[in-house]
């Protein structure tokens, strides 16, 4: 394996090299076939051969220049000033296997790979239980069709921190094209670096967004590009029920990227007001609240490229399509959840009437969508399993009556909507008690669960008709889970 890293090539402001802490008698929690397909690395070498050491930090690839970089960010509203890879070690990049989306090369970060000058209170270390979650769910989230990082490997180890108990410690081989984040510009804006901003700007460009270098003012474009991205990202996320937790600046990826898995969680009992994250206690980042947050975020980054773009009113302009680009991007994924052709008038009607639904019977917001898909359109009769996700079954009766006649509107066919509509609705999420489940073993040193749920999370709109189990309800014990950032 070689790496290059085209990120230490930037002024050294810009990071602190440093060396991985060694992981003490490391072994390998989960590895994800796919992930290692895409940087052309076989399984067997990372769970036997000398791969296992380098994931763990304890041995260095020839030519790679680790190194942690400096950002800033907004944390719950709040500016926050200097944050940065406060645990997490950029190895470098290798070139990707076939076509990825974003760009040619992936590079490889270590998360939990011990203290760099960024670390402030922290002890540089990651747990299992954190790095467990990080790594299901950024595989799950691919799957699922969602922009996200990926994630490689978690290696483990004996060694302990402290936590709210004790916890053993993991690494997490994330990937992505890049990590910049939107902090990472807000970093040089508040310190009034204009130089800097530049270069990071350009570096961003060149390297991720080629086509922008011909814009007329290729810093408006970038901020256009990045405001776009992450408006449809948010509109995935709400059309899977999925909810970061910590939509902080810093957490936000340049390349709309789903980045940073702390407290996320996906949506179960549905209640629009829901926050995954215990420590967040005022909703700040509650699910309804997650498509006006990522607008907030943009602004935060058009205000640090303002001085880049140059004019405030188009940083304004380009920041205004956010609200078109998500209203349309959460329509058309509506309209498909919903196995609807067309758009017709009456539909936002339907769906706001469904969401009330939804909200006052706390309906399971995976298994009604899975469950839509095999409504029969002559046969309400049929409708027993829908029926039982509710507590006011008249209530839906009626809700099913206008979706019925809707369907007829556009002649649907119940077969072929049945395919379209299991093709975009997953059987298969991540909840909290599986991820939980998965964890406890593993803490136990049975890792077979994890390698079990993550080929489960690797087809999620599959039937899978031996794993049905994994698709339902949560247990009771479920609603005591709490999970916070303490990772
Ligand atoms: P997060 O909320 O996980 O995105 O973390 C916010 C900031 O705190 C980031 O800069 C992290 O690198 C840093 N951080 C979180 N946990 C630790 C830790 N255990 N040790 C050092 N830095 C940490
Ligand atoms: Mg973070």
């Amino acid at each position: 394996m070689k790496l290059s890293n085209s990120f230490a090539a930037l002024p050294s402001t810009f990071f602190t090299r440093l060396m991985p802490t060694p992981l003490p008698a490391p072994y390998l929690v989960a590895a994800s076939g796919p992930a290692a397909a895409l940087i052309g690395v076989d399984l067997t070498d990372i769970a036997h051969g000398s791969l296992l050491e380098v994931f763990a930090g304890n041995r260095i690839i020839p030519h790679s220049q680790p190194l942690a970089a400096v950002y800033s960010g907004h944390q719950f509203g709040v500016w926050a000033g200097q944050l940065g890879d406060g645990r997490a070690i950029l190895l470098g990049e290798i070139p990707a296997n076939g076509t990825h989306d974003v760009a040619s090369t992936i590079e490889l970060q270590l998360k939990g790979s011990g203290m760099t000058p960024y670390s402030r209170m922290g002890d540089g270390r990651a747990v299992l239980r954190s790095s467990l979650r990080e790594f299901l769910c950024s595989e799950a989230m691919v799957h699922l069709g969602i922009p996200s990082t990926r994630a490689l490997c978690v290696v483990g180890s004996n060694h302990r921190v402290m936590r709210e108990s004790p916890e053993t410690t993991a690494v997490v081989t994330r990937m992505a094209p890049s990590f910049v984040r939107f902090g990472s510009f807000e970093h040089w804006f508040y310190q009034d670096k204009k130089s800097e901003l530049k270069i990071l700007a350009d570096y961003v460009i060149k390297g991720f967004y080629p086509d922008l270098r011909y814009a007329q003012n290729p810093y408006f474009s970038l901020l256009a590009e990045v405001t776009k991205r992450t408006a449809h990202m948010i509109a995935y996320w709400q059309a899977v029920g999925f909810m970061h937790g910590v939509m902080n600046s810093d957490n936000m990826s340049i390349l709309g990227l789903t980045l940073d898995y702390g407290p996320f969680g996906f949506m179960e009992a549905f209640d629009a007001n829901h926050i995954c994250n215990h420590t967040d206690q005022q909703g700040r980042y509650s699910y309804r609240m997650q498509p006006e947050i990522g607008h907030w975020n943009c602004y935060a980054l058009a205000q640090a490229l303002l001085p880049l773009i140059g004019d405030v009113e188009e940083a304004q302009a380009a920041l205004s399509t956010y609200t078109s680009e998500y209203t349309s991007k959460y329509d058309h994924l509506f309209h498909e959840k919903l196995g609807m052709k067309m758009h017709l008038p009456g539909d936002s009607a339907l769906f706001d009437d469904l969401f009330t639904l939804m909200q006052n019977n706390r309906i399971d917001f995976p298994l009604f969508f899975r469950r839509l898909g095999e409504l029969q359109l002559d046969n309400p009769g049929g409708d027993e399993e829908l029926r039982n996700l509710l507590i006011d079954r008249p209530a839906f009766d009626a809700w099913a009556i206008s979706y019925r006649l809707r369907l007829k509107q556009e002649n649907s066919k119940d077969e072929e909507r049945r395919l379209s509509m299991h093709a975009v609705n997953p059987k298969y999420v991540l909840r909290n008690y599986l991820a939980q489940i998965a964890i406890e073993k593993a803490q136990n040193m049975d890792f077979s669960e994890t390698q079990k749920l993550l080929a489960i999370l690797e087809k999620p709109f599959d039937e899978q008709p031996e794993n049905t189990h994994y698709a339902q309800l949560p247990p009771d014990w479920a609603d005591q889970l709490e999970v916070s950032c303490s990772s």
